[in-house]
């Protein structure tokens, strides 16, 4: 079998997005130490509002087992950069939140319900602007597009042989049918298809281009680390195995650039002095 169907969501007052159906049979870990799953016979769907409470569990637990940079510069810019993509990419009035993560690895991640993570270790390979965002653009793109949610929805479905199952919210709390289980291990949300990075770069780029900054700095920022992982082989791991990128990706997303008018690509920014002075922050932090 390859398909779930969705129950429609109920009326929680989310506007209802156009559901692709999820592949079944990729197996991915999954998930929260503190993120209690419930098994329903019934199953559901898993509504914004039922996102929202686990992405902000599971966030409240990240921020507690990782060191995040404090710094109020730091802070304030990250969340500016990022707010200014999720205002107009945003259709369900999420309340984003952006982090940096003092480590030097280079990673980012996202956390649904608009939770996104960004290493002190990534920002300091970007040389400009666009380059962060392109990288913020696409963590959105991964809440906005639910691929989360969905890998949730699948492998619980794999895993219990259950039609779909719930998280447990005071929403579904009521419909609740089967036994409370908790499923193990830290990491969570920990590989998305080649599908899902994809759609969430598509997405990322036509945030970009909402928000009036550069699309290229998300092929440019691939091509940094594409190039330090050439002449630093292992340096990237934990970044590339976790975010699938061959040359085939950077040049997928130089072909979408491709259809954008180049008057439209010449008025956009690509970097300022506040970025300048957000990433000296970092460095110095
Ligand atoms: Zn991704």
């Amino acid at each position: 079998m390859t398909r779930i169907a969705f129950k429609p969501s109920r009326g929680d007052g989310t506007p209802r997005r156009a559901r692709t159906p999820v592949r079944a049979g990729t197996r991915h870990r999954l998930f929260a130490s503190t993120a209690v799953f419930v098994l329903l016979a019934s199953g559901c769907a898993v509504s914004t509002q039922q996102e929202v409470e686990l992405g902000q569990n599971y966030s409240a637990e990240i921020n507690k087992q990782l060191k995040l940079m404090n710094d109020p510069e730091i802070v304030r810019y990250i969340n500016l950069l990022g707010d200014s993509l999720t205002r107009l990419a945003d259709d369900r009035s999420l309340n984003w939140t952006f982090y940096v993560v003092d480590s030097k690895e280079v990673n980012a991640f996202a956390v649904p319900g608009g939770f996104i993570y960004v290493n002190r270790g990534l920002i300091e390979r970007t040389t400009r602007m666009s380059q962060l965002a392109g990288v913020l653009a696409h963590e959105i793109g991964h809440v906005t597009m639910r691929h989360s949610v969905k890998q949730m929805q699948t492998a619980q479905r794999a895993n219990a042989g259950l039609t779909l199952a719930c998280i447990l919210t005071s929403v579904c709390e009521s419909q609740v049918a089967g036994a409370a289980v908790q499923l193990g291990g830290g990491a969570l949300f920990a590989k998305f298809s080649r599908d899902d990075e994809a759609e969430a770069d598509r997405a990322g780029i036509s945030f970009l281009v909402s928000a009036r900054i550069d699309p290229r700095g998300i092929p440019e920022m691939f091509r940094i680390l594409l190039n330090e992982r050439a002449s630093r082989p292992g340096g990237l791991d934990s970044w590339f195995s976790t975010h699938p990128l061959e040359e085939d990706r950077v040049k997928a997303t130089e072909a979408e650039i491709a259809r954008i008018p180049a008057a439209q690509l010449r008025g956009m920014s690509n970097d300022s002095e506040r970025f300048q002075q957000f990433k000296r922050r970092v460095a110095s932090s």
